[in-house]
């Protein structure tokens, strides 16, 4: 492609990728604003200082002590879903499109977590093998994402009839749920991290979040933990487990498709990673230790090393015959934290029970298989609900499942259908007025299957 585009140029691209010629202006004229010929440096104007209340600790005997403070509240909601990957992206979809009002609160600036940030790009367990047939389980909310992106050129491969798992562009994908969150009319908050929560005796009232405005409030009648860590159930002292788990970086690779495969692999190297929508590029999986994602001196440590690596690796393969022109694209914006924090629900989906494909009466989604070669198998509500805390369901990798069935659970599919169950669960029971827990069982399953969900 050419570096220097035209105005007009760039309007047609623009026009051409669905984003209408009123966005495109806009960004046009932005960017003459920002970066006017005559003035090569951006201005910076002065403006007055905001008055800021300040509270800052003191060190009192060597310890550091907060002073109380009050916090200003600045929403307050039915639905706060917290954390925008796959699990509160769906989440706050269905909760909004139910005609409660939805928030959802996201430390980066972007949607998608691991999916997207994490660069893990294939949508695994979207089927399951039912009677030696093919079942497409990923429906509702996250099916519709990925059919809009079958939309758009070099978004997605392998959403079609007769394919399962299907791949997406970090992008494109980050794309659609913009529009997606924005259709439904979920009121969101980017650049905010949830540091804790607010209670009401056993029940969780809001969050307290930290942004560049410093630390404020959400109230919130029903919150739903989609933070893929626990974070919120965590801070609200629900019981739960906590595991080490393999953490890994993803990264990506460029002129894939320039590069001679039969020389590559007669000098040992067999794939260069795995497919994705755009031909000349490779995304690329790394396992990494089992550690504690809590750490922040192990993330650190971490994200460097893997970095180093990841780096090395791909120098070496610039010198191996074939391999020349291949570069590194990007490392992942975000460590790729497989597991942390697991709810304690009143339902603890095991295994077992999911290779049996045992139905529950409270099913609200079906996982699928990792290589669609096994049967779906059932979720229960009781996987999400904790057994105590009031006011909060779990969405995504963080509910409640045994040991053996986490390399199922957190898989993307199951994330998308189980964030689906919970915003739709949580507008329910602001809608009737009912704890989260309560919900009838009858009128949830059926409007599930209203927003196109499956449930076995
Ligand atoms: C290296 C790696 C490879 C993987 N490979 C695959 C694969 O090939 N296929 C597949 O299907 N799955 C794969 N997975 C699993 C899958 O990507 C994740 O399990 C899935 O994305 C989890 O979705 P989630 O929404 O539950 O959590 P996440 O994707 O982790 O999203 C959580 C979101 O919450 C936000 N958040 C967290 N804490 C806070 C807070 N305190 N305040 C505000 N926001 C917060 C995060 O920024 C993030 O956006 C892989 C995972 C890893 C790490």
């Amino acid at each position: 492609m050419k570096a220097n585009l035209t105005r007009r140029e760039l309007l047609r691209l623009l026009a051409g990728a669905g984003l209408g010629t009123a966005f495109a202006s806009r960004v046009v004229a932005d960017e003459i604003t920002a970066a006017p010929k005559s003035a090569p440096v951006p201005e910076s104007k002065l403006v007055p200082l905001a008055e800021r209340p300040r509270y800052p600790a003191t060190l009192v005997g060597g310890r550091v002590i907060q002073p109380e403070r009050p916090l200003k509240v600045v929403q307050e909601t039915d639905v706060l879903v917290v954390g925008g990957g796959p699990a509160g992206f769906a989440a706050a979809v269905a909760s909004a499109r139910i005609g409660v009002k939805t928030t959802l609160v996201e430390r980066y600036g972007y949607f998608g977590g691991q999916w997207t940030g994490g660069l893990v790009l294939v949508v695994i367990s979207s089927h399951a093998k039912e009677n030696g047939q093919l079942v497409k389980v990923l429906r509702g909310v996250g099916d519709e994402l990925l059919e809009r992106l079958t939309k758009i050129d070099s978004a997605v491969v392998n959403q079609a009839p007769g394919k399962f798992n299907p791949t997406t562009d970090p992008e494109a994908t980050k794309f659609m749920m913009d529009e997606m969150i924005r259709e439904a009319g979920v009121k969101v908050f980017l650049h905010c991290w949830v540091a804790d929560v607010v209670m009401d005796g056993s029940v969780l009232r809001g969050v307290v979040f930290e942004s560049k405005a410093g630390r404020q409030a959400i109230l919130a009648k029903v919150v739903v933990d989609a933070t893929g860590d626990g974070d919120v159930f965590a801070a609200a002292g629900a019981e739960h487990e906590q595991r080490l788990h393999a953490i890994g970086l993803v990264h990506r690779v460029g002129n894939a498709d320039r590069t001679d495969a039969a020389k590559l692999k007669a000098a040992g190297v067999k794939a260069l990673g795995s497919l994705e929508p755009l031909p000349s590029v490779k995304w690329v999986n790394l396992r990494g230790p089992s550690t504690d994602c809590l750490d922040v001196a192990e993330l650190t440590r971490l994200e460097m090393e893997h970095r180093r690596s990841i780096w090395q690796r791909v120098q070496q393969l610039r010198k191996t015959p074939g391999g020349e022109g291949l570069f590194l694209l990007q490392t992942a914006p975000q460590l790729g934290v497989r597991i942390s924090r697991l709810l304690a629900g009143t339902h603890q989906l095991t295994y077992a029970e999911a290779r049996e494909g045992r139905k529950f009466a409270d099913a609200v989604a079906v996982g699928g298989a990792q290589n669609a070669q096994h049967r779906g198998w059932p979720i229960p509500f009781g996987a999400m609900v904790p057994k105590k805390l009031e006011g909060l369901l779990a969405a995504g990798r963080c509910i409640c499942v045994d040991e053996k069935l986490i390399e199922d659970m957190r898989l993307i599919a199951s994330c998308l259908t189980t964030g689906h169950a919970a915003g739709t669960a949580a507008a329910l029971s602001v809608q009737t007025g009912c704890r989260p827990r309560e919900v009838e069982m009858a009128k949830l399953q059926k409007l599930l299957l209203g927003q196109g969900a499956y449930l076995g």
